[in-house]
């Protein structure tokens, strides 16, 4: 292994023991639900809007480091973007987590952590759950979003 990916896999499993966000929001405009049954995992997200713009996140739930992980940087990632950064931000991470090209780490910054997730194909799921989830709570879809 890597020293960079050992370097990701201690940043994973700190944001699992300490996820950042992990509350409900009492005053929530958005919620949506996220599953995966693949693994278990399991999440509430919680939006709250002013306008357009992300002002408020939080989410709550179970499963396994990777995607916990992934809902805690995503959260922070996200707080305090449009809604349309926040989609396109999606479109980043989805492209990351499935692609082959070589990585802008750069331009990724910390959501590169999740990077390695690739090379385990089933992992994917958990990675970009909160991010489906995300999707779905900014367009309000109410639905719960299933990655199956
Ligand atoms: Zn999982």
């Amino acid at each position: 292994m890597s020293e960079l990916s050992e370097l990701y896999q201690e940043v994973i499993l700190d944001h699992n023991r300490r996820p950042h966000n992990f509350h409900k929001l009492v005053d929530a405009t958005q919620t949506s639900e996220g599953l995966n049954p693949l693994c278990g995992d399991q999440l509430t997200l919680y939006l709250k809007m002013n306008n357009d713009t992300i002002e408020d996140i939080g989410f709550e739930g179970a499963g396994c480091a990777i995607s916990k992980a992934s809902a805690s940087i995503m959260t922070d990632t996200v707080k305090g973007k449009t809604a349309a950064e926040a989609e396109a931000l999606f479109e980043q991470v989805h492209d990351m987590l499935t692609g082959t090209e070589n990585l802008d780490e750069e331009k990724l910054g910390k959501l590169a952590v999740l990077s390695g997730v690739r090379e385990f194909p089933s992992r994917i799921k958990c990675a970009s759950l909160s991010w489906h989830t995300l999707r779905s709570a900014l367009r309000a879809d109410r639905q719960v979003v299933s990655t199956e």
